[in-house]
């Protein structure tokens, strides 16, 4: 019987019947997955438009909202039926209205846009939200466009609480010199329309260190905020007071009709500042040095009138302090010698030794170890004694000089370290971070004198950091760009304190941030600065950068600093700054983070009180050699 129905003649024929029936079974095998596939797309794509934290609008053609997700419903405050049909514009403020139509057009055209704007919620505030219209593409034809609403109200408001934060000084809330500056430029700028006068009154308190350093910095604060309260309360709403620095204040009159009604602000101020502040139970007398310059049709620039109050300032403080002084050109011609002759003294102490370097230590509080130092530059001057930077810096930078002492810093800190590294005295990677100026920044030759001092010294460039300030990177990120091919790490230092705008970090090609003291200050104080930091400290991990925390004093502030998730610090808890002889030593105790390394305060100050040998470029020379023949045997793991 199988003979019959089977014969060899018919294996083509079954094997043909048998293909086209695998042929069916797979066709429809794969029209069955394409069409799960299928349906698992479009779970997933509603999983992705309904789950979406931003909020999503799927609009038609002629602009009219299709679909919304809850996160477009939750921003305006409507539920998804009310909103179909609705022409999606409506959704945007009226100021906004017309770019977002413009965008939706240019959407609808197959164009990708995004911008910012504001929605308005039906019930509470405006949300701020960055808009981005994407076409909806079916086949070749643009069918729809999809209008992405990113809630960017959080963010911003962190942004321009750290732009307010970098214009305001933490402690009195008064502008800081660069919201200072910028008043001033604007209100000489009006001035020049309006052919009036401006006064700029600067202000150094006296008596002020003294006090601060006996009774404590608890009360050094209530006093510099009495007398923050006690100048706003002498100008009117549209003048300025400003803290310009630690015990400086600068007012700024925006009209005044001559120098008579300057001086007699002045005379307000000193006696106002020189009445007792009581704090904690005791009484305090501070007194005000004011020097005052008045606009002239002549004056050339904002610098020249800020030189001006401070060289006035600077000779009431000659005279004794708790009084007032007006710029006379007399003064000029004293002054300009005092700086000429600081200028020439200061272009021979590299040639005579005078410079010297001391290392404060940048520590991992994670890793309870010190990863490196930074390099600060110091002056044994002959007469003055030590100088710190504060009191030659800002000379050397009128001038090349600054360019001259930074490559002889680096130099010198480069071949101090070296030896260092040489002996095994730390252990790798093990960073040595170096100040450079922004007036020797952009010099044309500025990246070319790097590279030969570290070929010459031979630093392993990539333990090498530079700081360099917010304006020289953002001045020229090229720059920084070659800079970083040298194989160093670049380094934005006192981040916060210029006109720091979160969005230029994006586009510059620098390592580390290091956060300035003034934050670490406000730390316990100010709710805001928390804040900041949390969200300097969240940018740096989006943007892979690493974050040196400067100016830790105490367990407190670096209990809050850890709290908000950072690790690099510098500070006095943690070690002064201290010679490069000191080094061995500090590295070999290693760092306690519960107890810092108080043990080291004060060491620079009492070394150069006594007189210690400066360091000059034989730093080495001066290790006891007990400590060279310990360095490689005693390495810590
Ligand atoms: P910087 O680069 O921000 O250096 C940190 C300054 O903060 C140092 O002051 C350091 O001693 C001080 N400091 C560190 N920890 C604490 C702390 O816990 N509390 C307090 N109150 N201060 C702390 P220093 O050495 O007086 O230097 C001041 C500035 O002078 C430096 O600020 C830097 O901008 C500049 N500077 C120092 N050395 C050089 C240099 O070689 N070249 C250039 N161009 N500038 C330098
Ligand atoms: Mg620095
Ligand atoms: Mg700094």
């Amino acid at each position: 019987m199988t003979d019959m129905l089977w014969h060899p003649a018919m294996l083509p024929l079954s094997f043909g019947l048998l293909g086209s029936m695998l042929f069916v079974w797979r066709t429809y095998i794969r029209l069955h997955e394409g069409k799960r596939q299928l349906e698992r797309q479009r779970e997933e794509h509603r999983s992705l438009f309904q789950n979406n934290v931003d909020g999503v609008v799927a609009v038609d053609s002629e602009g009219a909202i299709l679909m919304a997700n809850p996160a477009a419903c939750d921003l305006v405050g409507l539920g998804e039926d009310e909103l179909v049909g609705r022409p999606f514009p409506d959704l945007i403020v009226e100021e906004g209205r017309s770019r977002a139509n413009a965008a939706l057009e240019a959407a609808l055209g197959g164009i990708h846009s995004t911008l910012e704007t504001e929605v308005q919620h039906l019930e509470s505030e405006l949300s701020e939200v960055e808009l981005t219209s994407v076409p909806i593409v079916i086949g070749d034809d643009v069918v729809g466009a999809y209008e992405i609403l990113r809630d960017s109200t959080e963010r911003k408001r962190l942004e321009r609480e750290l732009e307010d934060r970098a214009l305001h000084d933490y402690l009195t809330g008064l502008p800081n010199r660069a919201l200072f500056s910028d008043r001033l430029a604007h209100a000489l700028n009006r001035r020049r329309r309006d052919a009036e006068s401006v006064a700029l009154l600067y202000v150094d308190l006296d008596r002020f260190k003294p006090i601060n350093d006996r009774a404590g910095h608890k009360v050094g604060d209530h006093l510099l905020c009495e007398v923050a309260t006690r100048l706003k309360s002498l100008v009117r709403d549209a003048d300025t007071v400003a803290r310009i620095g630690g015990d400086e204040f600068a007012v700024l009159l925006e009209t005044v009709d001559g120098e008579a009604q300057a001086l007699a602000a002045a005379e307000r101020i000193v006696a106002v500042v020189r009445a007792p502040i009581i704090t904690g139970g005791e009484e305090h007398q501070v007194g005000a040095s004011v020097g005052i310059a008045v606009s002239t049709e002549d004056l050339e620039s904002p610098e020249e009138l800020v030189h001006q109050a401070d060289l006035a300032m600077y000779e009431a403080k000659r005279r004794g302090g708790f009084q007032f002084k007006l710029y006379s050109h007399e003064l000029e011609q004293e002054g300009s010698g005092w700086a000429d002759q600081i200028e020439g003294q200061l272009r021979r102490a590299v040639e005579k030794e005078e410079l010297e370097l001391v290392y404060q230590p940048i520590v991992d509080v994670g890793g309870s170890r010190i990863v490196g130092v930074e390099a600060l530059v110091r002056w044994t001057h002959p007469e003055h004694g030590l100088l710190m930077p504060n009191a030659f810096i800002a000379v050397a930078e009128k001038s090349s000089l600054i360019a001259e002492i930074d490559r002889w810093v680096l130099e010198q800190s480069c071949n101090d370290i070296k030896r260092l590294l040489d002996f095994g005295v730390m252990d790798t990677p093990f960073c040595l971070s170096v100040n450079l100026s922004a007036r020797h920044f952009d010099e044309s030759d500025f990246v070319d004198a790097i590279e030969d001092i570290v070929r010459r010294t031979r630093f392993p460039s990539n333990l090498l950091q530079l700081e360099i300030t917010e304006s020289s990177a953002g001045g020229d990120p090229e720059k920084v760009r070659e800079l970083k091919q040298l194989g160093v790490k670049v380094a934005i230092d006192d981040f916060g304190t210029g006109y720091s705008s979160l969005s230029y970090l994006k586009d510059l090609d620098v390592d580390v941030l290091k956060v300035d003291r003034s934050f670490v200050l406000a730390l316990g104080a100010d709710p805001a600065s928390v804040a900041i930091v949390r969200t300097i400290l969240t940018l740096a991990e989006m943007l892979n950068l690493e974050v040196i925390v400067e100016g830790i004093e105490d367990p407190v502030q670096l209990a809050h600093l850890e709290d908000l998730g950072g690790s690099l610090v510098q500070g006095f808890f943690f070690g002064r700054p201290v010679p490069a002889t000191d080094l061995p030593n500090l590295l070999s105790n290693g760092i306690d983070v519960t107890k810092g390394r108080v043990h080291h305060d004060e060491k620079e100050e009492v070394g150069a009180v006594r007189g210690l040998p400066p360091l000059g470029a034989s730093a080495l020379s001066i290790i006891p050699k007990s400590h060279r023949k310990w360095k490689p045997g005693r390495r810590r793991p």
